[in-house]
């Protein structure tokens, strides 16, 4: 039964690597929980472990999570359920939020134990702005729906946040210098563990450090927002583009100048076709 905790769901981040840095509160809440649903159980009985604790535990996740609810719903209405996932804040990049909105729905609490999360982790190294940030999670697999997501974010005047593994962080860095221009950016990766590394530069330095040295393990990309990069007037865009232009299509020429210039590769483009016109 629960011990001094009140029936709810308890919203419990968890490390994202060091697994020192559970919270004191996550760790009681833990203890006293009657179950803990967990996106993979055996990544969870890890932590578990850890904080020397044996606890029910069942699976909620991306394949499961339609079937299992109206279940744990019920268990929310007796007791205290905790509700964690593999790393960092459960519902950011994660499930949960169908659960949070149900179990609120239903007139039960919902309770948060903040802790880690990658997204954070990274800004706070990064030393780019963080006034303002978008967290645009995992862009899609596919190249051309993957460039369409990126040119949606281009107008953001805010810094991005994205989630990446590593096999296809190179693709997706050239993706992001085609559709936003050269900007400043960082690569987190491995964060609280053992080769944690931190890389800075515009996108071309991290497109050519990170093909050199092909990386491993979990990654966060941060981006400057635009006016980080520097400032061209109209004239010298123009004169850059007519250059291009005598060799290339009004779309090669508009893509080549945002390599190299940072500028929008869209604006760029409308400027094309009105050159060549
Ligand atoms: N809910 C988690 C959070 O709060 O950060 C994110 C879960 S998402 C499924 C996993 C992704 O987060 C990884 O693919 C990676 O992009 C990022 N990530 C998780 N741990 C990380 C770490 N230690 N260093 C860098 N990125 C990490």
């Amino acid at each position: 039964m629960t011990q001094n905790l009140k029936p709810g769901l308890y919203i419990i981040a968890t490390p994202i690597g060091n697994l020192g840095d559970i919270s004191w509160r996550a760790a009681r809440i833990l203890e006293q929980v009657d179950v803990i649903a967990a996106e993979d159980t055996r990544v969870t009985a890890k932590l578990l472990r850890h904080l020397g604790l044996k606890k029910p535990m069942l699976a909620y996740h991306d394949h499961n999570a339609e079937l299992v609810r109206p279940a744990l719903l019920t268990r929310i209405a007796q007791g205290a359920v905790a509700l964690v996932s593999d790393a960092g804040t459960p519902l950011i990049s994660d499930p949960g939020y169908k659960l949070v909105r149900d179990t609120r729905a239903a007139g039960h609490q919902v309770i948060t134990i903040p802790g880690p999360c990658a997204a954070v982790a990274a800004l706070s190294v990064a030393g780019l702005p963080t006034d303002r940030f978008l967290f645009a999670g995992f862009l899609p697999n596919r190249a051309g729906a993957r460039a369409t997501a990126i040119a949606e974010l281009a107008a953001v005047e805010a810094t991005l946040v994205f989630y990446e593994s590593a096999p296809r962080l190179v693709a997706m860095l050239d993706a992001l210098r085609a559709e936003l221009g050269d900007r400043e950016a960082v690569v987190a990766r491995e964060l609280t563990k053992i080769h944690e590394e931190v890389v800075p530069g515009r996108l071309s330095d991290l497109i050519a450090h990170f093909t050199t040295r092909p990386p491993k393990g979990e990654i966060v990309v941060i981006v400057a927002p635009d006016d980080e990069t520097p400032v061209l007037s109209d004239s010298e865009i123009d004169t850059a583009l007519r250059e291009a232009l005598h060799s290339l299509s009004p779309a090669q020429a508009a893509a080549q100048v945002a390599r190299n210039t940072g500028v929008n590769r869209k604006s760029l483009y409308a400027r094309a076709l009105a050159l060549k016109a």
